[in-house]
């Protein structure tokens, strides 16, 4: 279709300027994508820095990942999600599991990063219930956390700009861990800044205030993704553990980014080493290809929830499309790929170039912090007086000129390029970031 023939008023976008959209539609209509590069509607290549939204890491339209949905088209389309099942479902739970840390077993499926964290919340606040510690209530999330948008999602989450509208209507009995945030601390850190272990003890705080006996669960993500790569100080997400363990409160790891290879291992629990009661996850499950997200739990976990009498819905909670017959299809065939391409050691491979890429734009204009993860990286500049956010802005615009898509979120360039990119393209795509910043001044 023609660019102006496109009638841009009816479909009111996600996270969207609209209206600056609508100024600017150039290189944003979206054709067709294969492997790591978008095509646009007015013929622009553009290379997928940030693996569509963190979820296309295998990159687009892998060709096992389309013939396993074209396939599953063939004998199942839908499969009436409760009480009934489908094979593959089954055995994705089985596979799912086993990737994660020792001690993990069971699987709940939903439809997306957002039903994840509810189901996870949901799942902690029931299994104190059940085993009598019934005031088990209180949820804490992190300051600049990002679990969704879901009301349960952004009262445990910390970015005000997704609350504050709400701030009357949000759950209860929430409190928030301070980030970890401190560029006078960390600024141009590779990988774990050796500064802020200590800002998990911050939970003995809550702890005093409101008393062990009330706090069900914590909730954080390990490398926080949206609020612009915050990388966990060395030794704080042990140490979260630890108190966590102590006070008989539930963590909840929150991998709907980390998820799936972007660490070099299936989760960050595991490249952290640190194991978690509860993992969320979505994206990378089924490399984006179709919704999915999801929970894995403990054994101890689900065993609370097996003691009720039998007969009974042990766990009242369930979506229409919980494990989609397509979306499961997806996502064998994406485990496949993970497993035969080799694709953990290809993620800790390149983000070694990624890291040296990315630190080599210390210098560059306004640039005031640079921060990687594994195959995550992320550039902070210093915003223009009043108009927050809009030096990134400008990045990413210079940056779509240039054939890359970068994601920008407050005066944070985010990268997370997929996973099946070769070197080249990752400092490339680093020396693209330079010259869009000199073009944005
Ligand atoms: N949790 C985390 C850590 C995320 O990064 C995201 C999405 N970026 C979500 C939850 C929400 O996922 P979705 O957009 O699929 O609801």
């Amino acid at each position: 279709m023609a660019m102006e023939d496109l009638n841009l008023d009816a479909y009111w976008m996600p996270f969207t300027a609209k209206r600056y959209f609508e100024a600017h539609p150039e290189r944003r209509i979206l054709a067709r994508a294969e492997g790591a590069y978008y095509w646009t509607e007015d013929g622009h290549k553009l290379y997928d820095g940030l693996s569509g939204l963190w979820c296309c890491g295998l990159g687009h339209r892998h060709p096992k990942i389309v013939d396993a949905v074209k396939k599953q088209l063939d004998t199942l389309d839908y499969g009436t999600a409760f009480q009934m099942g489908h094979a593959p479902a089954f055995t994705l739970a089985e596979r799912i599991a086993d990737m994660a840390p020792d001690g993990f077993s069971k699987v709940f499926f939903c439809n997306s990063g957002s039903e994840a964290v509810d189901t996870a919340l949901k799942i902690s606040l029931a299994y104190h219930r059940i085993r009598g510690d019934a005031a088990r209530t209180r949820l804490i999330g992190r300051e600049k956390g990002y679990h969704g948008v879901g009301f349960a999602g952004i009262s445990v989450g910390g970015m005000v700009a997704n609350r504050k509208m709400y701030s009357s209507s949000m759950l209860a009995g929430v409190d928030h861990l301070p980030h970890t945030h401190k560029l006078e601390k960390m600024a141009f850190s590779r990988g774990e800044p050796d500064w802020g272990a200590h800002l998990a003890d911050e939970l003995i705080r809550l702890v005093q205030l409101h008393d062990a006996s009330t706090i069900a669960a914590v909730i954080v993500e390990p490398m926080q993704g949206s609020a612009g790569v915050i990388v966990p100080p060395k030794g704080y997400l042990k140490r979260l553990r630890e108190l966590c363990t102590q006070y008989g409160i539930l963590l909840i790891f929150d991998e709907v980014i980390c998820g799936f290879g972007r660490m070099g291992a299936p989760f960050a629990a595991q490249h952290y080493d640190v194991k978690p009661d509860l993992i969320t996850f979505a994206k990378g499950v089924n490399n984006g290809m179709v919704p999915m997200g999801g929970v894995i739990v403990t054994d101890e976990i689900y065993k609370a929830f097996m003691t009720g009498p039998e007969h009974a819905v042990e766990f009242f909670h369930g979506y229409t499309y919980s494990g989609h017959p397509l979306a499961v299809a997806a996502a064998h065939a994406t485990l496949d790929i993970l497993e035969e391409e080799d694709i953990y050691a290809r993620a800790n491979d390149l983000s070694q170039v990624l890291e040296e890429a990315v630190h080599g734009l210390k210098g560059e204009p306004n640039v005031i912090d640079i921060r990687n993860c594994r195959l995550a990286a992320a550039v902070e500049f210093a915003p223009i007086e009043g108009r927050p956010g809009y030096r990134a802005l400008r990045v990413f615009e210079e940056g779509l000129k240039r054939g890359v898509l970068f994601r920008f979120t407050g005066d944070i360039i985010a990268m997370g390029p997929p996973m099946i990119s070769t070197p080249d393209e990752i400092t490339r795509m680093a020396d693209v970031l330079a010259d869009a910043i000199r073009a944005a001044g």
